[in-house]
Order: C-alpha cells, then structure tokens, then sequence
C-alpha cells in the first residue's frame, strides 16, 4: 500500500496536493480547535485557502450542538463561516428524516435521545418529536413507569423513528422508553457511533457509546448519519454538488473523517495529527484506513 505524503515544511508538496482539490470538507474538533482552544494559524490557513477560491464544509460528529450554535463558536474562535457552510451530524439527521425517510403521518414523530442540537436541527426541518431535554424524562425510573411502557400509555403513538446521539443525562426511562419504541417497530436511527468523546482532559464515551444500550437490547446497529457513513455525505453532496474527484476530507480521526473520505471515494484526505490518531496509526504495513497525505498541524498548511 502506498504510503502518505508527509506535507509539514514542504511547500512544493502543499501547493501540488491544495492545487487537486476544489473542495475541502473540513472535520472540526482536533483539526480547527479541542474543545474550546482554537490551534494556530487556523483561521489564517482558512482564508487563504478561500482566497484560493477554495469551497468549505465543516463536517461534524458532534450533535449535541446545532448550525446556529456552530456559527456561534466560529465567531467567537475569529473564523469567518456562515451558517450554510456547516454540516453537524444533528443537521444530517434531520435532513434525512425530513428529506429522504419522508414518512408518512401518523408515524413522522421522532423520539430523541440527546441534546438541543438535535431538537432544533429538527424545528428547522419541520419535524416533531419527544424525549431529548424534556424534564419529564431526565429522572429515575418509577414502579409504574414499567407498567405504563409496557402497555403503551406511556408511550406516544406518533412515534416512528428512535434517534440517538450524545445525551449528557442518558438514564434507565430514556433507554427503557426508546427500547419501547424500537420494539414496535420504530426505524432506528444515530446522529453518529463515536465510541469516545475527545475533550481537553481525557476521552469520554461517545453518542455510539450511549446508543449501545438500546444496540444491545434491540439487537441491530442504528442506520448512522455521522462520519463515516455516506448517508451523510450523500446527503453534503446533495446539498453542495461537489466532484468528489476534486475534494479532500480533512480530520483527525481515521474510523470516523479517514474512512468517510475514502468510502466516499473523494479525490484526497488529509489527515491533521492535533487529534485522536498519531502517525503509527496509519504508517506502516498492513493498516486498514491510510490517508493519502498528513500534516502535523492545519497551520502547516500555510507553508
Ligand atoms: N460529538 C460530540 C458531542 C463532540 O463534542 C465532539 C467534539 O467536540 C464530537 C462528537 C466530534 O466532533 P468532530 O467530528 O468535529 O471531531
Ligand atoms: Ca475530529
């Protein structure tokens, strides 16, 4: 297998591999900042590479945030990007519910597992739902929430899809609840299987991490909508109308931003070692997902 191209501190081997590509979908946490700490020379590595001309996507796992909140942070981290240029797993999951699932009412209701992002992802799509931060689901479980899940009167009837993502007060009713749903036959989606979650301290579980309970009890993955699965990059495509052939996926993470690139067959990936995966990772013989170049830091890219 052909080994990547080492970019930092080679400035002819960066304007040949930036010169490829008219679209970067960028990964965020560990390539743009980790948690609230913005690595350098990002935003000036950004505008050049829009001075280039250059088209970019920010594509994120994260969905406990929504659109609005991820302009928010890039305001506040002094990079310029608009609303439209942001795409977080919460936003695919509402646009393959609203868009490509289109399920017929009574059904078309969403029970949630998670956080605002999601919950205003779907607002903005029109979709209704229940659980995600209402207070009535984030306590202990009662003698008769059993019996009341159990013979549906707790339950509401609308609901068709289960979706799960990171929830920061998962629980035995939120799990109890959806498992109730899936066993009547509600589709079961993810916003993404991150087994972890990076922070600036050590690795926490992940949305797949919380979601493995009701994986578990059901018996069958979720259909995911985060990196690396290309309902998601079906979905960017759709939205941007790119040539996969001259777009790069950058990212820190190889089972996630690697893998997304190269199962969607795009023309590059670029992976960033701020983050999750070191060098050993993919050098070497006989590992599975290789980038095709990699760069210590995105600010390298500057030359
Ligand atoms: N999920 C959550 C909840 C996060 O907070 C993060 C990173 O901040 C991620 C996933 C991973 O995000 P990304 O795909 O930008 O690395
Ligand atoms: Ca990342």
């Amino acid at each position: 297998m052909p080994q990547p191209a080492y970019l930092t501190g080679d400035k002819a081997g960066i304007q040949e591999f930036l010169d490829k590509f008219d679209v970067f979908l960028f990964d965020c946490d560990g390539v743009l900042w980790s948690g609230d700490h913005l690595f350098p020379k990002v935003a000036e590595t950004i505008e050049m590479l829009r001075s280039k001309g250059k088209r970019l996507v920010f594509v994120t796992n994260n969905s406990t945030k929504s659109r609005a909140d991820y302009k928010k942070k890039f305001d506040k981290m002094g990079i310029p990007c608009e609303v439209d240029e942001v795409f977080c797993s919460s936003y695919s999951a509402a646009v393959y519910i609203a868009r490509i699932l289109k399920l017929p009412g009574p059904k078309n209701k969403v029970y949630v597992l998670g956080e605002t992002g999601i919950e205003q992802e779907l607002e903005s799509e029109g979709v209704s739902y229940v659980g995600g931060t209402d207070p009535a689901f984030r306590r202990d479980m009662e003698p008769e929430d059993f019996t009341k899940i159990a013979d549906g009167s707790a339950l509401d009837p609308d609901v068709g899809i289960v979706l799960s993502g990171l929830d920061f007060h998962v629980n035995y009713l939120k799990l109890a609840t959806g498992y109730a749903y899936l066993q009547r036959g509600a589709k079961f989606l993810a916003t993404n299987t991150d087994s972890s979650l990076p922070t600036a301290h050590a690795l926490f579980p992940g949305a797949g991490s919380v979601g493995a309970g009701l994986v578990k009890a059901i018996g069958h993955e979720a259909l995911a909508l985060g990196k690396p699965s290309q309902a998601m990059m079906d979905a960017i495509e759709g939205k941007f109308h790119f040539d996969r052939s001259r777009t790069c996926m950058v990212g820190d993470r190889l089972n996630t931003d690697i893998q997304f690139g190269i199962e969607g067959k795009l023309g590059g990936t670029l992976a960033v070692l701020t983050g999750v995966n070191k060098h050993e990772d993919f050098l070497g013989e006989g590992k599975k997902v290789v980038p095709m170049a990699y760069i210590d830091a995105l600010g390298d890219l500057l030359g």
